[in-house]
């Protein structure tokens, strides 16, 4: 463990490489205040679970749907595979998920019986940091020796380092001395332009505790409809017996409708969305409730050059670049981007203490 001097880590966004990279650097500077930034009113980012107003349903997970460890991920992450299983944040997934594409027995399928978004609260909350929801950090300046960061609300923060983990597009909309350090910074900034995400729509419909759903599956990959890729029976997907909780569905739109639509309002899209989930599942009934979301910036196309974990954007003061741009779009690609970023922040704190 690293004495730090009491450093003030700022850390933008509250999603899983964001909580992951918290938790890592409390258990490695246990003096540093840590302080978690993120634009959204909850935490989880593309991990994020929402609950209807009205209807007494179980909530949906709109982005991330459940986690998939493979052999090489067992190898290299299994303590924290083992600590979320053994917290009972994770458990085996036991319903089918039709047409899943990964067919090596080897690979293990977990869902999170709480929301995926339990996920990210458990690492937030391990880490102690202070958390700041509803700021949307639009400027990143250096001030002497720290970064400032500014909130669309006018709020300054002064830090001695920062992490921004927002998807890459976003960091490259950031204000401020940032934007002349990436353009004196070429090579840098076009890696980061060439980071591309698909964008997809979804849409977490809500049922009454009456209704019942028979569906053999608990998700299922769906092939040939224009507009509709996935759909998952969410109680059913993360083992619910709550008899009190309604049923609820999330569908994913496919990678190709949602380009087509990308510039509508995602609201205005649901009815679209729920005719062709029509032809998908005739039978299914209509809910009491629905909440439609899009993912302007849903799953990495192209990741980092090379996926390095993490960018050291600058080094006096600290300001690295990480998240699922820097490797790729799983738990685990966020578990490694979190572990690269604090192995790099140490080494950068370590020799800064040195001088
Ligand atoms: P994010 O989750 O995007 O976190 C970044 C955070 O930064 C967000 O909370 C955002 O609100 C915040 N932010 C952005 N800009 C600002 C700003 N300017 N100021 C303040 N805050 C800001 N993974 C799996 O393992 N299994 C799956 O089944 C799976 N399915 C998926 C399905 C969909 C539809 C999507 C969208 C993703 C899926 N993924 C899946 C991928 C997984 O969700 C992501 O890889 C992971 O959540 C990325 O985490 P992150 O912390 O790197 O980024």
């Amino acid at each position: 463990m690293m004495k730090t001097a009491m450093e003030r880590i700022g850390i933008v966004g509250a999603g899983m490489t964001g909580a992951t990279v918290s938790s890592l650097l409390r258990a490695e500077c246990a003096d540093s205040k840590l302080l978690v930034l993120d634009k959204g009113r909850g935490v989880g980012g593309r991990m994020s679970t929402s609950r209807c107003v009205e209807a007494k349903s179980s909530s949906v997970d709109l982005g991330a749907q459940y986690i998939s460890i493979t052999e090489a991920y067992r190898e290299k992450h299994q303590r924290f595979h083992n600590e979320l299983i053994s917290a009972g944040v994770l458990k085996n997934l036991t319903c089918e998920i039709e047409g899943e594409r990964n067919q090596d027995s080897s690979v293990t399928h977990h869902v999170a019986p709480e929301g995926v978004s339990s996920i990210v609260k458990h690492y937030l909350n391990q880490s102690g940091a202070e958390l700041h929801t509803s700021q949307h950090v639009t400027r990143v300046d250096i001030k002497g020796d720290k970064v400032e960061l500014m909130s669309d609300s006018g709020v300054s923060y002064q830090c001695d380092s920062v992490v921004l983990t927002m998807p890459v597009p976003q960091i490259l909309q950031l204000q401020g001395s940032i934007a002349e350090i990436l353009n004196s910074k070429p090579d840098v900034k076009r890696n980061l332009e060439d980071v591309s995400y698909s964008s997809r729509f979804a849409a977490g419909l809500f049922y009454n505790p009456s209704t019942n759903l028979n569906y053999s599956w608990a998700g299922k990959y769906i092939t040939g409809n224009p507009c509709v890729r996935f759909v998952s029976i969410e109680n059913k997907k993360r083992n619910l017996t709550d008899s009190e909780l309604g049923p609820s569905v999330v569908v994913h739109t496919s990678v190709p409708f949602s380009l087509e639509h990308l510039e509508e309002d995602k609201n205005a899209i649901v009815p679209t969305i729920l005719q062709h989930l029509r032809d998908v599942l005739p039978e299914l009934p209509e809910p009491t409730e629905i909440k439609g979301h899009k993912w302007r910036f849903s799953q990495v196309h192209k990741a980092y050059v090379n996926s390095p974990g993490c960018v050291i954007l600058n080094e006096r003061p600290l300001i690295i670049l990480a998240g699922d741009g820097f490797t790729h779009s799983n738990m685990d690609g966020c578990i490694e981007s979190a572990i690269s970023t604090t192995e790099a922040m140490l080494k950068v704190l370590a020799s800064k203490s040195n001088i």
